[in-house]
């Protein structure tokens, strides 16, 4: 229990590090087994000790399970057993109480690990307030800890909620596998009801397909068939999923079929991503790629040419690489997956070009592409009106980019520079 430490938070906490610290502490406890607590399960799951870390009412939402109650310390024999009890049932009845004994024993050092954990964690003048007399720490519970730090120092307020919705965009990364990064989107969403913070579907969508657009994973080729697709299948966000998790799948077969590794993954994107510097090339490439996938599904004995043709893809690519290496002046986007800062500073530089000083209806001020309007907009939300302008907006998006979002090569257009949305 004591070997997972729980990330330090320096000085106040937020809201955000307490919904870390109740995550990880749940976390933690989910996973004690050798309890006989009934609570603790469902017909199909197993919590463990869920409950005394998020308390009865959100246990109950996140489980359906409403017999939580705080267990009450064994006694040392099973009351029960009398005089007058046979032996083979006072057998039984003494092994079962072990067990609950045992239980109980498990439940205390778990959560005295919790709390210790927690405790590492803050700075004592944010739970000081909960400090016994005299026993000082020792019977203060995670829960305890929890809902003060939830009451008292990082209440749900409005700035809280702005944090909370700040964080739910966070790029995708390329570590983060395509259908993780979905599947984060759903969750999130959902979680964040809970802290009273609605996403709205149209705006998950939107979010996901600029990240789309913007991991350069996506040749032009995939991303004009998808604008092909019926406006059903684009602004559903299942479809719209399933639609990029499959190219993502072929390419992830591709690697498992040459028995590739990261490496090799890494190699067969970067050759993807240079595509602009010759559709010759990539073309041929993705020909080799293709033709390996039908042979490997043959036999051992085409083992030999796929490894040959793997090699030729990789001489290719990293020819490629030397020639962007010379050829790219301005490199914007040199590091964007490190792991390390903030959110903000973590965020790449975009580096696609807006259609400055126009306007959409879904996207807002400034939109992406190099004639994207109201009018023309392959990415129409829901109520789409093409009639909207710049000043007669129709209730449209009014999303004004950021810094990160606008290339650096528009950084001085007078639509954008030093302005922000018009408010009227
Ligand atoms: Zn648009």
């Amino acid at each position: 229990m004591r070997a997972n430490p729980f990330a330090r938070v320096h000085g106040r906490p937020t809201r955000a590090d307490y919904d870390r610290l109740k995550s990880d502490a749940g976390a933690l406890a989910s996973e004690v087994e050798d309890i006989t607590y009934e609570w603790s399960k469902s017909a199909t799951d197993d919590y463990g000790l869920l409950a005394d870390i998020i308390g009865t009412d959100e246990y109950y939402v996140l489980t359906d399970i409403d017999t939580y109650a705080i267990p009450n310390e064994p006694l040392s024999y099973d009351p029960a057993i009398t005089n007058v009890t046979l032996t083979h049932e006072r057998k039984r009845r003494e092994e079962e109480w072990d067990l609950i004994r045992q239980s109980w024993f498990i439940r205390k050092g778990c959560l005295r690990g919790v709390v210790d954990n927690l405790r590492d964690a803050l700075d004592e003048q944010f739970y000081s307030q909960l400090k016994h007399r005299l026993t000082a720490y020792r019977n203060v519970t995670p829960f305890q800890i929890l809902n003060h730090l939830d009451d008292r120092w990082c209440p749900l307020d409005v700035q809280a909620k702005k944090e909370l919705r700040r964080t739910y965009y966070t790029k995708w990364d390329a570590d983060e596998h395509l259908t993780a990064f979905g599947k984060r989107l759903n969750d999130d969403q959902i979680v964040l009801v809970r802290s009273d913070v609605a996403i709205a579907d149209e705006d998950k969508l939107q979010f996901y397909l600029e990240e789309i657009y913007d991991s350069n994973k996506f040749d032009k080729q995939d991303m004009l068939t998808w604008e092909k697709q019926p406006v059903a299948t684009k602004t559903d966000f299942e479809l719209t999923r399933q639609y990029f998790e499959a190219i993502i799948k072929a390419t992830d077969s591709y690697d498992q079929n040459v028995g590739g590794g990261n490496a090799k993954r890494n190699t067969y994107e970067s050759a993807n991503q240079m595509a602009e510097y010759g559709d010759e090339l990539r073309e041929w490439i993705q020909q080799i790629a293709s033709n390996g996938v039908t042979q490997a599904t043959n036999t051992q004995a085409k083992d030999a040419k796929i490894a040959t043709m793997e090699d030729e893809i990789r001489t290719l690519t990293a020819t490629i690489a030397q020639l962007i290496a010379n050829t790219t002046k301005n490199n914007e986007n040199a590091k964007p997956n490190t792991t390390t800062g903030s959110n903000a500073t973590r965020r790449p530089q975009m580096k696609k070009t807006r259609n400055m000083g126009a306007y959409c209806h879904s996207h807002g001020f400034h939109p992406v592409g190099d004639n994207h309007t109201s009018v023309i907009c392959g990415w129409k939300k829901e109520g789409h009106k093409s009639e909207a302008t710049w000043t007669n907006r129709l209730n449209g998006n009014t999303n004004w980019p950021t810094f990160k979002a606008v290339a650096l090569s528009q950084h001085d257009h007078p639509a954008w520079k030093n302005k922000s949305a018009p408010t009227n």
